[in-house]
């Protein structure tokens, strides 16, 4: 059997795709397809040797837009026919209390994540489409759903409870759920390979930093915390949303701004964060707005900061000490500054960061902290495709 996998990502107006080889761990092809819907689409499609092909064409639709990532693959030498793939693996954001692990899709199954929308109603819609899409133009193959909340289905009560009325929160779903699951999974089980130690005997703090950011509590390999809720929305200061804020706002907004639902929605998720604070939610443009004195882009800094310690700290006491930080995502991964504020002056807490090789610009997993520290920090690069593209195999091998 063929172990590639098509791994599918798919937005409102957008699909991100790669083609894994399972075996390897390595992508053979991946494309992004941009702004389906709108007068002129874009498309640009990556192979692992020759240039980009960039196209800029009207895509009515998910399915013309798979349609066309499909051509590029078949132009270059990338066959999907037949059995060349084992398996479409989707990406879902919300799995709510019912999917808790990778699951073959069904009818029925794509009925249950049509009825989560209510709990995603920016993401799971869009993730429908885009296995209507798939499963249509490719019914041959298997295709799986692997679930970004999966991960931390198994939060304590705890911890995944909101304190308001129990019987409101039953009726309407309401506990937290986490998100970005996928890569908090994939990076600890990479933290525990690149220090040679078992995942079960590992206290860890993964720091997720990307556009979206998201911090976890891991401990022996399983999720105790994680600072996304409900929705994406909790938690961190990102690039456009606001994460932890006060709910007393979302009302006096209401009352005294006079602001509907969609546009608080709106201002939360998408005005807010980095970008709500300086107009920015690049970290790279954030940086060099700061670089020239702005003091917008530095107060917006500092809170992302002040926030991001914040987190540390409860999930090294929620933990009862901690073995490794571990940052990922393009922040994580990109930003020697961010690694370093986050973790500064807490040498006598075992932290301490090693300057050349925080610096350093390695693509590699790698240690960052000093040799003899009693914390290991650490860079770890994301790769949620091939989780998801692992996870697919292991779940048609099982069915
Ligand atoms: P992601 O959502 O993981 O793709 O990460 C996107 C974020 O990573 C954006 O805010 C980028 O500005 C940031 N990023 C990417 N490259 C760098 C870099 N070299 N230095 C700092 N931030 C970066």
């Amino acid at each position: 059997m063929s172990d590639r996998v098509l791994v599918i990502n798919s937005g409102s107006s957008s699909l991100k795709y790669q083609l894994v080889d399972v075996d390897s761990g390595t992508a053979l092809a991946s494309g992004l397809v941009e702004r389906i819907g709108e007068e002129t689409g874009d498309v640009v499609h990556r192979s692992v040797d020759g240039e980009p092909i960039k196209l800029q064409v009207k895509i009515a639709d998910h399915a013309a837009g798979l349609r066309l990532a499909f051509d590029m693959l078949e132009r270059t030498g990338m066959s999907l026919s037949g059995s060349s793939i084992a398996a479409v693996g989707h990406r879902v954001v919300h799995g709510g209390e019912v999917f808790y692990r990778p699951t073959l899709i069904t009818d029925e199954v794509m009925k249950e994540i049509d009825r989560l929308s209510a709990l995603a109603p920016l993401h799971n819609p869009a993730n429908i489409i885009g296995i209507e899409s798939a499963r249509e133009l490719l019914p041959q193959v298997p295709h799986v759903a692997v679930f970004d909340t999966a991960f931390f289905h198994g939060l304590p009560d705890a911890a995944a409870t909101y304190a308001i009325d129990s019987e409101v929160a039953r009726e309407h779903g309401i506990r937290r759920y986490g998100f970005h699951g996928t890569s908090h999974e994939y990076v600890s089980g990479q933290v525990a390979q690149v220090l040679g130690r078992p995942l079960d005997q590992l206290k860890q703090i993964v720091l997720h930093l990307g556009n979206g950011a998201s911090a976890s509590a891991v401990r022996y390999g399983r999720a105790i915390d994680t600072s996304m809720g409900m929705t994406p929305l909790e938690g961190l200061v990102m690039g456009t949303r606001c994460g932890d804020i006060d709910p007393g706002i979302i009302m006096h907004l209401r009352r005294s701004a006079d602001m509907d639902v969609d546009q608080i929605d709106q201002l939360l998720n998408r005005r807010s964060g980095l970008k709500g604070l300086c107009g920015d939610n690049d970290f790279r443009e954030v940086r060099r707005m700061i670089e020239s004195g702005d003091s917008a882009a530095q107060l917006a800094y500092d809170v992302y900061v002040h926030r991001l310690r914040r987190y540390i700290g409860a999930y090294m006491i929620e933990l009862g000490g901690v073995d490794a930080i571990t940052f990922t995502a393009g922040v994580g991964e990109n930003s020697p500054t961010v690694r370093a504020d986050a973790l500064a002056g807490l040498e006598s807490f075992g932290i301490a960061i090693d300057q050349d090789r925080n610096n350093s610009q390695s693509r590699a997993a790698r240690v960052i902290s000093i040799d003899d520290a009693r914390v290991k920090v650490l860079v770890v690069p994301t790769n949620e495709e091939l989780a998801i593209a692992r996870a697919s195999i292991a779940c048609i091998a099982a069915d």
